[in-house]
């Protein structure tokens, strides 16, 4: 039987995180498997939600993000980061870093282009990629520290390299770049004139003392990157889907020529509330660590008596847990047997690899309740 349409994706499925999700409720386990919080925002910031939307700001915000948003965005970086950008012709608000991603790939990519990525890779950055004619070369991160191998990237780079994905805090890892790190790729960018997409939505989520190196705060970086982020992790609201991506002013505009033809623009009422919510706590987004990281000592502290081994998590809310003492199965197999019968869902790290090393990790989300960290530890102990 002929089919009405030859598939653009051919290798793509439904993503791990909604079919584990899927598989969660399925079975009534606790959910550690999407990344998403289990406990509210703020409460003036749902509230100041409702409040605009009863004032009446319901119709299109402007197609860059509304202005007083963008000042918030830049006050907020110059006050994080010591960065400064201008909101008319840097900053764009989108609905979701997951769009201004594609956005940015769209406009740089072109058929028969490469594009290097580190295994494991966050899932939506290879199919835009494919989308836009381009090819991913995929670079496989170090085993044990999940850190950059700089000779590796070298080695991957051609006359045809356009961009670099950069993703730090990383997802599915937790891995973060140094400074260091930003030095070399700089240089690399420099040498062979390519561009950087760097997903920074996990920015405030850095432990153990470490400083988040953002993009935008490196001399060389900062002019040939895109930087993307998301009110989503940094608020608690992964649903209101809202972000913004910074770039100079001419990636910017080749950025935006495309948002205003994918999404036009974010919801009003949600930029409004969001900038009045930063504007009355602007050190809110720095307290961040802290909770997260009590977070994810509190899961540890509960897994000690288990057969998991692990590295306590450095960024991101993602802990991996290394159970090589427990099976020999896949950690596909296992991702969805221990959902059914332990009831933790988890994702497997696999999925993410091109060609996937022989591990043995699963990832879990610890930004849930203390309640449910300690039940899903108690559970996994028992394994
Ligand atoms: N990049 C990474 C690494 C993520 O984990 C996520 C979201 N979970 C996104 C991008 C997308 O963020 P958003 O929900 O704002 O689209
Ligand atoms: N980025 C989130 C995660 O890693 C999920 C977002 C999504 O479901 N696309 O779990």
């Amino acid at each position: 039987m002929s089919s009405l349409l030859k598939t653009k994706l051919p290798r793509v499925g439904t993503t791990i995180f909604t079919a584990m999700s899927a598989l969660a409720q399925t079975h009534g386990a606790l959910n550690l498997s999407q990344g998403f919080p289990d406990f509210s925002p703020p409460l003036r910031l749902a509230e100041a939600l409702g409040e605009h939307a009863l004032r009446g700001h319901n119709q299109y915000a402007p197609m860059a993000g509304l202005p007083r948003l963008r000042e918030t965005i830049a006050r907020q970086l110059l006050l994080h980061r010591d960065v400064v950008v201008d909101p008319d012709t840097e900053v764009t608000v989108v609905p979701g870093a997951t769009e201004s991603i594609f956005c940015a790939i769209t406009a740089v990519v072109r058929p028969g282009d490469e594009v290097i990525v580190l295994d494991p890779v966050y899932d939506s950055y290879e199919p835009a990629i494919e989308l836009a004619g381009g090819r991913a070369v995929h670079v496989p991160l170090l085993t044990g520290s999940f850190g950059i191998d700089w000779e590796l990237v070298s080695k991957a780079i051609t006359p045809r390299t356009r961009l670099f994905m950069l993703n730090s805090p990383h997802n599915p890892c937790g891995s973060i770049v140094s400074n260091a790190d930003l030095d070399v790729l700089a240089s690399l960018a420099e040498q062979h004139g390519f561009l950087v997409c760097s997903d920074e939505v996990y920015e405030h989520l850095v432990y153990d003392g470490h400083k988040h190196c953002s993009v935008l705060a490196h001399p060389v970086l900062r002019s040939r990157s895109f930087a993307h982020f998301s009110f989503g992790k940094t608020l608690s609201v992964t649903g209101w889907k809202t972000g913004y991506c910074v770039a100079p002013p001419e990636l910017t505009a080749e950025l935006r020529k495309i948002h205003q033809y994918v999404t036009f623009v974010a919801v009003t009422p949600v930029q409004h509330a969001l900038a009045d919510f930063l504007d009355a706590e602007p050190e809110y987004p720095a307290t961040l660590a802290a909770d997260y990281q009590r977070r994810r000592d509190l899961f540890l502290s509960k897994l000690a008596g288990s057969r998991f081994s692990w590295k306590p998590t450095q960024g991101s809310y993602f802990q991996l847990l290394d159970y090589g003492q427990i099976s020999d199965d896949s950690d596909t197999v296992l991702s969805e047997r221990w959902t059914r019968e332990v009831r933790v869902a988890s994702v497997p790290v696999s999925v993410f690899y091109e060609s996937p090393p022989k591990q043995s990790i699963l990832r879990f989300c610890f930004a849930k309740s203390d309640e449910v960290l300690i039940e899903a530890a108690e559970r996994l102990c028992a394994i």
